[in-house]
């Protein structure tokens, strides 16, 4: 090996110590491959800028809010690590602290992510709202540390916080490599009246047992759920079963990467009890999160109708919704309508939709390959296809398997189809008496 100084010298045999490690246990024997040593000339230098960073304050702590699904009210927020860099400028979390957490260093950022957040409690005291909690990301490291609890309990007192400000976000994997030590750990925090989280719930390790034996609060569904859950049935559905299996366990739901207006309204209706995402702000500097803090009409979001029932009309010929539009112009319907499969979609997350009338042949995803979707998603809306003779062999294999309630040749006849409708609607009614 043929490091320039003792230090880098150290540092690749840290290096070789770590791979060793994940190797497979104490006594393999690594041997370092030049790009091994050129990935760890990276890290070293990683490594002193971090520690030099720490000493010339380079690290800032962003908060991003988190609100109640029912009334968007500020429920808390997470504390969020931003490293500005002198010459790189912006340094990602995703970047530094993996490298952070493979040596000990994660100890000496975590400590001062611990007394930052600390510092920033104590100056919001009095702005924050009734039960306001400041989520705090730990890692597996920090929560084996024997310094951990003291320390925490240390800045509790100094800064006098109350333990039911705070809350810790771990994820699977850092629990389930140190099992008895977390049990011991979180226990603890929790009797002092702090909340413990499960980060990025459902990415993990997939033995849910662990999940009975832990002292917990709260599980966060990964941001990788929440992308594609207005259009994913299978997306939707996993969310769906995180909710459950929080309420079996009693345990609180957050859903963190809401990115639009349609997630938020689903994940709400899916009964998430918390959210957290771009949609309702970004992780913003202390100052910017204080001014949230302080404005009550922060993020007005506009709510569905509801109550009435809802027909949704979806065709890509705006000459045909207009003329189904206007056939529904005096029923007691609240009639919505698009021309684009994907946009349907999205309405359909908002609202509950009771009727749903759809054409087959469209350019971005066929009408029966919505409605199979949209039976997995939304079971109870009652589903209505009108299309040309020559997509009857697509549109029979849907009806047989179900995902068509009925089926109507165009063009159609408007009494019919009206009193279909009707129909449709009590049907609608009578499925949600059953469920
Ligand atoms: P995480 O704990 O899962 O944090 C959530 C990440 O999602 C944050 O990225 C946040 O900015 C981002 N995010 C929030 N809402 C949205 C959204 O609507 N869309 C998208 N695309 N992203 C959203 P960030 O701040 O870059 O942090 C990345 C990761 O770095 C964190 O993931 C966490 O694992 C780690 N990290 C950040 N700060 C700390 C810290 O203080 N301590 C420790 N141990 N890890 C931290
Ligand atoms: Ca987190
Ligand atoms: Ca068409």
């Amino acid at each position: 090996m043929h490091g320039k100084t003792p230090e880098q010298l150290l540092a690749m045999l840290d290096e070789a110590h770590i791979q060793a490690k994940v190797a497979g246990g104490a006594h393999s024997l690594c041997f370092l491959n030049a790009v091994a040593a050129s990935q760890s000339m990276s890290r070293f230098n990683f490594r002193s800028e971090i520690e030099r960073a720490l000493q010339a304050q380079e690290f800032e702590l962003h908060f991003q809010p988190q609100v109640y699904s029912d009334s968007v009210r500020v429920s808390g927020c997470e504390a969020l690590i931003r490293w500005h860099h002198p010459v790189k400028g912006f340094i990602s979390p995703m970047e530094f602290i993996p490298i952070a957490e493979e040596t000990d260093l994660i100890q000496n950022v975590g400590n001062w992510v611990l007394k930052s957040a600390f510092t920033h409690l104590a100056l919001w005291k009095d702005a924050v709202p009734k039960n306001f909690r400041m989520a705090i990301n730990l890692s597996a490291k920090q929560l084996i540390s024997k310094d951990l609890l003291p320390y925490i309990e240390a800045l509790i007192k100094t800064h006098g916080i109350n333990p039911k400000m705070l809350e810790f976000e771990i994820t699977e994997s850092a629990i389930v490599g140190n099992l008895e030590e977390c049990i011991g750990l979180l226990s603890q925090l929790r009797s002092m009246g702090c909340a413990i989280s499960i980060d990025d719930f459902g990415t993990g390790y997939s033995n849910l047992g662990y999940l009975k034996q832990f002292p917990l609060d709260r599980l966060k569904i990964d941001r990788c759920f929440v992308k594609e859950i207005t259009h994913s049935a299978e997306d939707a559905l996993l969310s769906k079963l995180i909710v459950q299996i929080s309420q079996t366990l009693g345990l609180k739901v957050v859903a963190e990467g809401v990115e639009t207006e349609a997630q938020y309204h689903l994940l709400r209706r899916l009964n998430c009890d918390y959210l957290q995402g771009y949609y309702f702000s970004k992780p913003v500097p202390a100052d910017e999160f204080l001014a949230i803090l302080k404005s009550p009409s922060w993020r007005e979001v506009e709510t569905p109708v509801i109550g009435q029932d809802t027909l949704l009309i979806v065709d890509d010929e705006k000459a045909v919704i207009s003329s189904l539009i206007r056939l529904f112009r005096r029923s007691k319907y609240h009639v919505i309508s698009t021309t684009s499969a994907k946009e349907a979609l999205e309405l359909l997350a908002v609202q509950p939709v009771g009727v749903l009338l759809c054409d087959q042949r469209m350019p971005e995803m066929s009408g029966t390959d919505l409605l199979r979707r949209v039976k997995k998603m939304y079971p109870d809306t009652v589903r209505i296809m009108l299309s040309g003779y020559a997509e009857i062999d697509a549109v029979t294999k849907a009806v047989n398997e179900g995902a068509i309630y009925k089926f109507f040749l165009k063009p159609w006849n408007d009494e019919e189809l009206v009193a279909e409708v009707n129909s449709a609607f009590l049907y609608y009614h009578a499925k949600l008496a059953d469920t």
